[in-house]
Formats: structure tokens, C-alpha cells, sequence
């Protein structure tokens, strides 16, 4: 029992039979050092739908409210008229957390009506000595792990890039607190306090409208690096990009769920939103590539991944000369 204990606190499949396939969740940690469950091991279980008794037990409240506020904003969402929709796309991807002033200017007039945000000084989680910090790479709050003397701060979403910082609490306690970078993507980050006038986005939109959306717009500037003509969200929630390029149209849906089989799940007994509608995964997924267009491909999706589609870009920009 003690070693099954500690064996939570690592990769999960170290804790399974050598005869079970750990598959995509092998390297999934389920509690964190302070025994709390992590985030990417919430997100699936909300994918999964895990029985119940579980999570009612110790998590009914994060389920119930993950889910009402995803469709919450999703409803929000589909009541705008389709150019707001794009708009408000957008901005749910560059504006993540912010200043109330300032999120009030870019918002123009839509903050209070829509009730996306939170103000930043209800989260602990995010805090050291009253203070947070934005990921350099999507701007919401980062986690704080408090565990030893020096903590560590990393984005949830990023940390797999290099978005780790280490910080040591006690030090120079008069000033704000400073971060030191620990992973390879770790620019510098300023340290911002933690007041009613910060706000970030719920966690349930950042991490499924904002992430995703930023694959999307990455693959949309790619793409116009290329030369390419590019809409988004052409019809509101049908499909997420439209791509041409020499005389070729790419339709595509990008999605970034914690697991892939899931999102196979959900997908295989629905047609296309488009013919040939290609479903985009994160780079870090590759390896369920495979499996996941086995799953749905009979159903005419065709699965690339981030990078797969670029190289395709690109080789349909070549072959345009
Ligand atoms: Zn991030």
C-alpha cells in the first residue's frame, strides 16, 4: 500500500501490470506533491467520464462546474452573429489574463456582458506572497508548486515546452518576487500583483478555447507565412480554418483534448462537418496520430498533426511553382 501511495506521485505507468498498455496516459502523473490531483489528470477524467463515486466523493464540485461553464460559453458563443463570434474567438486566445482597465478597452463594451473572467486574487494556486505570473506563451496564470524551499512555478499547458521557473519565497521578501528560469522556454517574466483589478480567463475556457485556439492561430500565421489565404472560424463553431493555396483547400478542426481516444470517441459516429475535414492535434500527441485516424478516418476525417499540416503547406506551396 505505501509503495502504490507513492507511485501516485509518478508516472502512472509505473503503477500499472507490465501486461496493460499504458498507452498515451503512461506518462501522466495523477497527485501532485502536495497530494492534490493534477489538472491534466482532471481533464481527463472529465473527458472520460470516470464512474461517478469518484469523483463525487472528492471532486463532484470541479466536475459539475467544469462542465456547466464549458457549455455556458459555448452557448455564450453561438448567440453572436458570426462576426463577434470570430472576434470574440480571438480575443479569448491573446487576451487570457490582464488588467480590468485594459481588458475593458480591448473588449469594448462586451467584458461584463459576456463573464468570462475571474479576478486573479481568488486563486492561491497561482500566487507567491500575493503575486502571479503570466506564461510567456499564453498569458494565464501560472501554477505555483510549493514543495521545499525553492518552489516552482510552470504553465500547466506549457511546462511539456519549457515554461518552468524555480523561485525561492523567502528572498528579498521587501520587493516582489522574482522568478529564475528552469526550462528551456522560460523569457523573462515580470512578477504582477494579485489584486481584484487582475482578472484571467476560467480555467474551463482557457483550456478548452484558448488552447486549441492558439494551435489555430499558429497554424493561421504558417500558413500566411506561405503565402496562403486564410479564414477563421468561416462558419462560426463548423469548422475552425479555412486554408487556400495553389488552387488546394485545407478545411480544419483543430482540437487539443488531455486524451485522444476521447476525442476519437466523440468523434466516430459523427460525418464530417465538411467533406475531408482534417482534425489537427498538438505536436506533443503525435504518437495517437494513428490510432486516432484509424478511429475516425472511416468516417472520412483525415488526422495530421501540427506540423504534419505545415509540411503539407509547404509541399503544396512547392509544387505550385
Ligand atoms: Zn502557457
Amino acid at each position: 500500500m505505501a509503495e502504490f501511495r507513492r507511485g501516485l506521485a509518478g508516472p502512472v505507468r509505473l503503477l500499472l501490470p507490465g501486461d496493460i498498455p499504458a498507452d498515451e496516459v503512461g506518462d501522466l502523473v495523477l497527485l501532485d506533491e502536495a497530494g492534490q490531483l493534477h489538472d491534466e489528470a482532471l481533464d481527463l477524467g472529465l473527458e472520460h467520464l470516470v464512474p461517478r463515486a469518484a469523483w463525487d466523493e472528492h471532486w463532484s464540485w470541479a466536475r459539475v462546474s467544469a462542465e456547466q461553464e464549458e457549455r455556458r460559453v459555448y452557448e455564450v458563443l453561438r448567440r453572436l452573429p458570426p462576426k463577434e463570434y470570430a472576434k470574440v474567438r480571438g480575443l479569448l486566445v491573446r487576451h487570457t489574463s490582464g488588467e480590468l482597465i485594459r481588458l475593458r478597452r480591448v473588449w469594448d463594451g462586451m467584458l461584463s456582458q459576456l463573464d468570462f473572467y475571474e479576478p486573479v486574487s481568488a486563486w492561491s494556486w497561482c500566487q507567491v506572497r500575493g503575486y502571479w505570473f503570466a506564461c510567456p506563451l499564453c498569458r494565464w496564470p501560472m501554477r505555483v508548486n510549493r514543495a521545499g524551499a525553492v518552489w516552482e512555478v510552470r504553465c500547466e499547458a506549457h511546462a511539456r515546452d519549457g515554461v518552468i521557473y524555480t523561485c525561492n519565497p523567502d528572498r528579498a521578501a521587501d520587493r516582489a518576487p522574482r522568478l529564475q528560469p528552469a526550462g528551456a522556454a522560460a523569457t523573462p517574466v515580470r512578477a504582477t500583483p494579485a489584486t481584484a483589478e487582475h482578472l484571467a480567463l476560467a480555467r474551463t475556457t482557457w483550456r478548452y478555447v484558448t488552447l486549441p485556439g492558439l494551435l489555430e492561430c499558429g497554424l493561421r500565421d504558417h500558413a500566411r507565412s506561405l503565402g496562403a489565404r486564410v479564414t477563421m472560424w468561416p462558419h462560426k463553431d463548423r469548422y475552425d480554418l479555412k486554408i487556400s493555396l495553389g488552387g488546394r483547400v485545407w478545411k480544419v478542426d483543430a482540437k487539443a483534448w488531455a486524451s485522444v481516444t476521447k476525442l476519437g470517441d466523440a468523434l466516430k459516429d459523427t460525418d464530417p462537418a465538411e467533406p475531408g475535414l482534417i482534425i489537427v492535434i498538438p505536436d506533443h500527441q503525435r504518437n495517437s496520430r494513428e490510432l486516432l485516424q484509424k478511429m475516425i478516418g472511416r468516417r472520412g476525417y483525415r488526422v495530421l498533426t501540427g506540423s504534419g499540416l505545415i509540411a503539407e503547406l509547404t509541399s503544396g506551396k512547392a509544387a505550385q511553382r
